[in-house]
């Protein structure tokens, strides 16, 4: 069913700050989002999934800034999720979306995980017919973006 992105963006932030008290998380919507058809369990996992990479590659009390934008004639909302974190090599940007797959840095290497995160928000994302990829260099922190198609646009 359609749903509103920016309530399950935020139901999800609540959740997180409650978990992680100390998270700094900023948000900016642009007006007039469109409903889409999504998974609200689904999407709130690759939420959660991006926002538990951008606590654990970022030092402590760094902001991370989540949008969700629509361009009119765009035939898809775009959410992103920004850190000031560790950043990633150009080299690891497609690599990093396959399951088992962990850059290997004195810092990975200290936080652990078994790198199937992104594999599943990419999985869940090209279900919903959406793009998932980043934007980031080492050093400079990291922007993951993703699309969810709305063809069919519902009013309110
Ligand atoms: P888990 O399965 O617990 O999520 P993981 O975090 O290692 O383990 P992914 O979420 O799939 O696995 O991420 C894959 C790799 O991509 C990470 O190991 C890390 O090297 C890199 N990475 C992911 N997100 C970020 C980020 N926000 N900043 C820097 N590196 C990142
Ligand atoms: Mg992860």
């Amino acid at each position: 069913h359609s749903a509103d992105v920016t309530k399950v963006i935020n139901r999800v932030i609540n959740r997180f700050q409650q978990r992680y008290p100390e998270a700094r998380i900023t948000t900016t919507y642009s007006r007039h989002l469109p409903f889409v058809p999504l998974d609200e369990r689904r999407i709130e996992q690759v939420l959660n999934n991006l926002l538990e990479n951008a606590i654990k590659y970022s030092p402590p009390h760094q902001v991370i800034h989540i949008t969700a934008e629509y361009l009119p004639g765009e035939k898809h909302i775009k959410v992103s999720v920004a850190d000031q974190g560790i950043g990633i090599a150009k080299e690891h940007h497609q690599a990093i979306f396959e399951r088992f797959y962990r850059v290997n840095s004195s810092w990975t290497q200290k936080i652990g995980g078994s790198g199937v995160g992104l594999a599943i928000a990419k999985g869940i994302i090209e279900a919903h017919g959406g793009s998932i990829w980043v934007e980031s260099s080492l050093g400079h922190g990291s922007k993951f973006y993703f699309t969810i198609p709305c063809e069919l646009i519902e009013e309110e």
